[in-house]
């Protein structure tokens, strides 16, 4: 493998800006670059510019399925005034490479398609199966992680690894999940000076507020994970009331609930709709749910024996640790059949979605090798 060339096609997919759109662009470059090696894919579309992309290496024999997996999409770069290098520039300075994506996760994604690539072209023998899964659109509602997973591509996985910015140092084996959702207040409007006649939607929202409080706070501190602690709810957007003068017909409250799988989305979900039930009435107005949002936590316990490839692969026992944001993991998570998981990648988790992001070349080209070494060490 060219080392120059690895850094170059890395640039090259930095510079298409596949702001949650394009990713059909990063996967036709990708799909290139495999066939050269001659390495087949697929592309599977989600809508129009937008597509995930296939390929696999199959072993001498039957064996584990290792899929390795990225998202393709990044997040918008704000004003590219702010940035020190324009931020699809790919710009290297020193040891570090510029651009929106370098650490979310577009390093990432293409040290697995190397890895890859060496592999084939090592012609290393391996058992089992070496799958590679990339999406779109996993920062603004995991849309090709659900797609993907619908379609069955993961359902035989033993085991998943995604590439997502957690550096060397540790491998990430457990997230929580994200619930995010709306609980609407619909009261009826009326004239301040006449409330009798009106029902008041933001009190029936403050009153909702206090009392799922309260039952949270009851419930969710008894099933705890030992790694990641408690699920929780955090209210965040209230929206409602016409002016000054009227009782508000409808109030809308957003919020995003964390969860872990000891107290699960579903569980929270029937926390809301057992207190929605309790507070609604003729006279007080009705609550409707609206979730906009139902990502899973996932986990693949810390010891398993993907953990232990990348061990083997790093050469070192570094730590398995736990992330507080969800993944595309949390939709691979919802197959029937168990996998280990690992979230494991180059870059700095805290770089992503800021300004002068950037990924450091040296971790790259590192990681490159540990992907290959990984999937040697966890294909036998
Ligand atoms: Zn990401």
């Amino acid at each position: 493998m060219n080392q120059n060339k690895a850094v170059t096609t890395l640039q090259d997919i930095i510079r298409i800006p596949s702001v949650n759109d394009r990713e059909h662009d990063v996967a036709q470059y990708i799909q290139g670059l495999l066939a050269e090696y001659g390495i087949n894919s697929e592309l599977v579309e989600y809508q129009p510019g937008r597509s995930n992309l296939v390929a696999e290496l199959k072993g001498t024999e039957d064996g584990k399925i290792l899929v390795f997996s990225g998202h393709m999409d990044v997040v918008a770069a704000g004003d590219p005034v702010d940035w020190t290098y324009p931020p699809f520039d790919a710009h290297i300075e020193d040891d570090r490479m510029y651009g929106r994506g370098t650490t979310d996760m577009k390093a990432g994604v293409m040290a697995l398609v190397w890895a890859m690539i060496r592999l084939k072209e090592d012609a290393v023998a391996f058992k089992g199966t070496l799958r590679l899964v990339l999406t779109v659109g996993e920062e603004i509602g995991m849309y090709g992680s659900k797609q993907m997973t619908e379609l069955g591509y993961v359902d035989d996985a033993d085991a998943i690894l995604i590439a997502e910015p957690s550096g060397p140092d540790q491998v990430i084996y457990a997230h929580r999940g994200s619930l995010q959702y709306q609980v609407i207040a619909k009261g009826k409007a009326a004239h301040s000076s006449t409330p009798e006649n009106g029902i008041d939607a933001l009190q029936l929202i403050v009153d909702y507020i206090q009392e799922s409080n309260r039952r949270f706070a009851e419930a969710l501190p008894h099933k705890v994970n030992p790694d990641m602690g408690a699920s929780f709810n955090v209210n965040t957007v209230i929206q409602g009331g016409d002016q000054i003068n009227s009782v508000a017909g409808q109030v809308t409250l957003s919020a995003n609930a964390r969860t872990v799988p000891e107290f699960s989305n579903d569980e929270i979900i029937a926390i809301i709709e057992d207190v929605m039930a309790e507070l609604s009435s003729e006279t007080t107005g009705q609550l409707e749910l609206n979730v906009l949002q139902n990502n899973p936590p996932a986990a693949g316990g810390h010891d398993s024996a993907l953990v232990q490839a990348i061990r083997q692969a790093t050469g070192r026992d570094i730590p398995a640790t736990v992330l507080a944001g969800a993944t595309d993991a949390s939709n691979f998570g919802r197959v029937e059949k168990p996998h280990d998981l690992a979230i494991f990648g180059p870059g700095v988790f805290n770089l992503a979605h800021a300004l002068d992001e950037y990924v450091s070349v040296s971790e790259y080209l590192e990681f490159i090798d540990i992907f290959t070494e990984s999937a040697k060490a966890y294909l036998v």
